[in-house]
């Protein structure tokens, strides 16, 4: 793997890895003037962030208060009470709240890495005490990755099942009027404007330069950096620390076969995405089964984590809280390899779907985020098996909504059955006997969940009762937008498995990310952001953007602490 500079050997900031958390901290540490290196294990930059939906959760953030979307501080404040308990991380989260505003505020006036406020977009429990219904979600601009001239091809790329013609980004505002591009004039337009953009990037790039979400705030972030000139060591694994009585004062980097030595004179960063594909503590944080699948960038195995055990660090939190989660199905590609896809909001709140486990009952609101709902499936699981579990839904609801990879309109969901990406039937007798789960049972189920769709009540899981539900419900179907009957063959069934989308134990650190030894003290010029450091929400999921919000603003916090401290 190339490097593209010659490494230098002392600096006063090391940072170990180009995700979100990472450039961050390096592009903080430059713009404080501290000389920073940036070390990426991986050739491109982005991690796990450059495949993310890019979404920050930053209560009272002033650009949706332009936009006329206010929110408090001290409401989330109340909330996060609520959600986590007040015993747990207060110091934390008041230090996330306090600077998250002025964090991004910061990187807006003096970088590129710009935002816009998503308006309504509901916290994850919506009916609880100091919940938003919208204000607390930013999402960065979209980016035109020309700008990056050949260093485009070091932003590692999203999933190939969320582009569209082999390359081509398409954003949630996209889908409506791409889907809908034959029936109106100006979206035909868009449409083809799009498709234009992109037939002209792919004569240069290897993919649409058009990029938005994760990707766009990656692009944001290499764009700064680059712009500052702060070095960047690609194919550089942080292997080790090294210190002395005072403290943290460099590293042991790999470069290939090479070894060499970093002295930080204001410490060292570790931002190296979390567990991820670590097996030992996947076995040792996560609930049992412990999950086979996990959407986290494949050069992620704790390296940060074990690196900090190996100097006493503590880490939290317990084992049960461990994973952020989001329910996936498996998708065969055409080279034979398998793609995950995150059934984050497309699918599951629309009116005319239902989620069993194998012995058909229903086990959770099916509208639930990504989080709880696999939270629910572990519950359900300790009884009947529940992983995976399936989603079933009729040809009307396939046709209109889609399902996974599979998107509204499709005209040839047959070829998705014969790649065995779900099952089709013409009955539910028939179709539970393909997937395994109780014929009987599953028939009772959709009978009584067809009724719940007269009334729009759901008298078992409330589905459709918050707002959450109901923002990603279908807000034209009526009584209730989240439940519509299952009635028309043929019917179609999609496994379902839980996966980390992230990790919440990490390295337990104070509110400047210091990291803590086992003493509770503070191992002096040691930080940890991102998934590196133990979430702040302690394992929970309040709300669209609960980890990149606290990775940019803890690693703003930890650049600054670094910056006025002395070994
Ligand atoms: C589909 C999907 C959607 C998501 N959407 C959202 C969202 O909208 N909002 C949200 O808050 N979160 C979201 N997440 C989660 C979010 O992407 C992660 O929590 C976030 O990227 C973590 O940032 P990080 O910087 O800690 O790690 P990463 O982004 O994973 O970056 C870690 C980097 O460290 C490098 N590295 C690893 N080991 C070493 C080493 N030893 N030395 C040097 N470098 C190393 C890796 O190669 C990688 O580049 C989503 C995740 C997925 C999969």
């Amino acid at each position: 793997m190339s490097t593209d500079i010659d490494a230098p050997s002392e600096v006063d900031l090391l940072v170990a890895g180009a995700g979100p958390a990472g450039m961050t901290a390096a592009l903080v540490a430059s713009l404080e003037g501290l000389d920073v290196l940036l070390c990426e294990k991986s050739g491109q930059v982005g991690g796990t962030g450059a495949t993310s939906a890019g979404t920050l959760w930053i209560p009272g953030n002033s650009q949706s208060r332009t936009a006329g979307f206010d929110d408090k501080a001290e409401q989330a404040d109340r909330y996060l009470d609520a959600l986590i308990g007040e015993s747990t991380n207060r110091e934390l989260r008041k230090a996330f709240l306090a600077s998250g505003p002025e964090v991004i505020d910061y990187l807006g006036a003096r970088t590129d890495v710009q935002f816009l406020p998503c308006g309504k977009h509901p916290d994850y429990r919506s009916n609880m005490p100091g919940a938003a219904i919208s204000g607390r979600a930013i999402v960065p601009m979209s980016f035109d990755g020309r700008l990056l001239g050949a260093d485009f091809a070091r932003i590692r790329p999203p999933v190939p099942e969320f582009m569209v013609f082999g390359g081509m980004m398409v954003g949630k505002a996209d889908i409506p009027r791409l889907v809908g591009r034959f029936r109106s004039i100006s979206n035909f337009i868009y449409s083809a404007k799009l498709f234009a953009r992109y037939l002209v990037d792919r004569l240069t790039y290897e993919r649409g330069t058009r990029i938005m979400m994760g990707n766009a705030l990656i692009g944001r972030l290499f764009y700064s950096l680059r712009k500052r000139k702060v070095p960047i060591l690609f194919g550089a694994r942080i292997a080790d620390l090294i210190g002395d009585a005072r403290g943290i004062t460099g590293a042991r980097v790999k470069l290939g076969t090479k070894e060499i030595v970093v002295t930080a004179r204001k410490g060292v960063v570790l931002a190296t995405g979390g567990y991820g594909h670590n097996k030992r503590l996947r076995d040792a944080f996560m609930p049992q089964p412990v999950p086979v699948h996990s959407m986290s960038c494949e050069s992620n195995f704790g390296d940060g984590i074990e690196i900090g055990q190996r100097l006493g660090a503590t880490t939290a939190p317990a084992q049960s809280t461990s994973g952020l989660w989001t329910p996936v199905s498996v998708v065969p590609r055409p080279d034979g390899s398998k793609g995950l896809f995150p059934h984050l909001v497309l699918d599951r709140a629309k009116p005319g779907l239902i989620v069993v486990n194998s012995g058909g009952h229903r086990f959770v609101n099916e509208a639930a985020s990504y989080h709880d709902f696999v939270l629910a499936m572990f519950e359900s699981h300790r009884t009947t098996p529940t992983i995976p579990a399936w989603l079933i839904c009729d040809a009307v609801f396939l046709r209109k909504y889609g399902l996974g990879v599979i998107y509204p309109g499709h005209r040839n969901p047959g070829k998705f059955v014969d790649s065995g990406y779900i099952m089709r039937a013409q009955t539910l007798d028939e179709l539970a006997g393909k997937i395994g789960v109780d014929s009987v049972q599953l028939r009772k189920t959709v009978e009584r969940y067809n009724k719940f769709a007269k009334t729009g009540i759901d008298v078992d899981f409330s589905k459709g009762e918050t707002e959450l539900n109901r923002f990603n419900g279908d807000a034209d179907h009526a009584p209730n937008p989240c439940i519509g009957p299952l009635l028309n063959p043929p019917l179609y069934a999609l496994a379902v498995w839980p996966a980390d989308i992230a990790v919440s134990t990490g390295l337990a650190a104070d509110a400047d990310a210091r990291v803590l030894g086992s003493d509770g003290k503070v191992i002096p010029g040691l930080y940890a952001c991102g998934n590196d450091m133990a979430s702040v929400m302690a394992g929970s999921y309040p709300g669209p953007g609960t980890t990149l919000g606290p990775a940019i603003v803890f690693a703003y916090r930890a650049v600054m602490h670094a910056k006025s401290a002395a070994l």
